[in-house]
This record gives C-alpha cells, structure tokens and sequence, in this order.
C-alpha cells in the first residue's frame, strides 16, 4: 500500500520543468496520488505534456485572479472525483521585476503581487474545504521564502507577500483544524525557476547558500518534493500551522559569507 494510495491531490502552480509545483507533483505521484494539476492558460499546453507522464493525471486551467475560472476547477474536482485529499499552492507573481528599493512599490503593484501570491491561497483553500469535509479532512500546503521574515535586497513586495500568506497558513490552521484538514507551507531554499528569474541577484542568493547554508549547498527540486510529501501524508498527522524549512538550513544562520555584497551595501565598511 502506498502512502498516498487512492488519494486525490489538486497542484496549481507548476509552468515548466523546473517548478517547484512539478517536484512535488512528481513525488506526490510516484507515492500513489491522482493529481489534477491547474495552470494559466498560457502554460497550459507545457502541464499537459508533462502531466502525461504521471499516471492518472489530469490538467485543468486556472488563473487565480479569476474566480470563475477558480470555481470551475473546483466544480470539475467534484464532479471526476466527488473530493479532495490535498491542495498544493505553488504560486507566486509580482508585476514588475523584483529589483531597487520598497519604499517605490506602487499601490498597484502591492495590490497585484499580494492578491496573486497570498490572497489566492486563501481563495483556494475556501474552494477545497467543503471537498475535504466530505473525506474526513486533509492538507493544505503553500510555498513561502526566508524574504518573509528577514530584508533580502531586492525581494521587497514579495517578502511582504510572503508574510502575509505565511499569516493565512496560521490562520487557516485555525479555521479549518476542527475539520481535520491540516494546513502548513514550505520555505524553500532559492531554486532556479521561471519566478526566480524575475528577482534580480537571485544568482548572489543563489551562491551564497554554498558558502552560508550550515550544509553548504543549494536544495534541490526533489528535495522539497519529498518534503512536501510528508507535510501531505499522515505521517504529518499532528502537523498545522508551520512553516517547515527546505533551506538546507540557511535560516539558523546569524552572518552570511557571500561571494560579493549584494548590491546597495555599497559604502559598507570591511
Ligand atoms: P514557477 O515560475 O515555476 O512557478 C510560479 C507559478 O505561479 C507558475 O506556474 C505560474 O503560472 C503561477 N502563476 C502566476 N500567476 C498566476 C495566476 N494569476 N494564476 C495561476 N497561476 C499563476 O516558480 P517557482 O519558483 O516554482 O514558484 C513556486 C512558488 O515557490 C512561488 O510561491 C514562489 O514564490 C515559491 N518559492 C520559490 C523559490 C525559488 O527560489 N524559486 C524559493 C522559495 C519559494
């Protein structure tokens, strides 16, 4: 018997290959689940060609900002499967590129970035909860990033993005674990993707986890997949409102050793 036999799991967030969406999906998978990926419209063609290679998997679109769309997806769930064990959140955006200084964030911009990679778990997690009723409970993951909590230069409105989904997880925890659905996130550490590519330095967090993260290296994809797993699995049955750290352990230290200074830390003494 598999960990995850016979249960059903919805990931919106993968676009390509190298997703952190696609790894958990792929462990999710290979440990028994039936997955429904979600994707915009725009990726929509790359998920189905790799959610062909999942057995059992199935591809439904859905851009977050738009509820329609999001009730559809949910409605469709429902109707192939008539419940829901997991949901897997893997979404992040920001209108511009993450790069200069906060304090220049545009109302629009905070608006956008906050709908799209915080609110939205909210939204799903209200569409996913009458499903997990139905199955005697469940769990909710999401992704988050070390920029919630500490100033990474650069990552500006996401980290406050990421607060305040990291403050959804706890109270969703809350909301929904009279229910028994469990409701976690993982902090990832930096890992090149599509989203990735919008944060300028990501290569100098990127280099800095080799000579700063207590295991001296970077995470790779697999390695919150499996993670994600056991958030997702009874093992983790007694497990809500955390934030597990997938960082290689970067987050314990108190001085970095990176290979230049990250960029505005100019007239900084040596
Ligand atoms: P990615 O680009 O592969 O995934 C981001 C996903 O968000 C894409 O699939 C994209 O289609 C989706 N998305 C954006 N706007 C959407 C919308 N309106 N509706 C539906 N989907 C939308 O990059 P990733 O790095 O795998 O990002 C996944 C999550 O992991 C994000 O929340 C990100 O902040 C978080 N994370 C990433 C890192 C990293 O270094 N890459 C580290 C920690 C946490």
């Amino acid at each position: 018997m598999l960990l995850l036999q016979d249960k059903v799991a919805l990931v919106a967030g993968v676009a390509n290959h190298r997703s952190i969406a696609w790894g958990i999906s792929k462990a999710l998978a290979g440990a028994g689940a039936r997955l429904i990926l979600t994707a915009q419209e725009r990726v929509k063609a790359t998920v189905e060609e790799l959610a062909a290679s999942l057995p059992d998997a199935i591809v439904l679109q859905m851009d977050v900002q738009r509820d329609d769309e999001i009730d559809a997806a949910f409605a469709e769930v429902e109707r192939r499967y008539g419940g829901l064990d997991i949901l897997v959140h893997s979404i992040g955006y920001a209108a511009a590129k993450l790069e200069g200084r906060y304090i220049d964030t545009t109302r629009e911009g905070f608006l956008l970035a906050l709908d799209i990679s915080a609110y939205s778990f909210t939204a799903l997690a209200r569409r996913a909860e009458p499903l997990m009723e139905r199955r005697g409970g469940g769990a909710m993951l999401t992704l988050t990033y070390l920029g919630s909590e500490r100033v990474f230069p650069n990552y500006n409105v996401m980290g406050v993005a990421k607060a305040a989904l990291e403050a959804s997880v706890r109270y969703l925890a809350w909301d929904l674990g009279a229910k028994n659905i469990r409701v976690n996130a993982i902090s990832s550490g930096p890992q090149r993707t599509l989203a990735a590519r919008g944060i300028a330095d990501f290569n100098l967090m990127w280099e800095q986890m080799k000579t700063s993260a207590p295991l001296r290296r970077n995470v790779e994809q697999d390695e919150v997949g499996q993670a994600a797993l056991f958030l997702c699995s009874p093992m983790a049955s007694a497990i809500t409102g955390h934030i597990l750290f997938v960082d290689a352990g970067y987050h314990v230290m108190g001085m970095s050793f990176g290979p230049k200074k990250a960029s505005g830390a100019e007239g900084a003494t040596d």
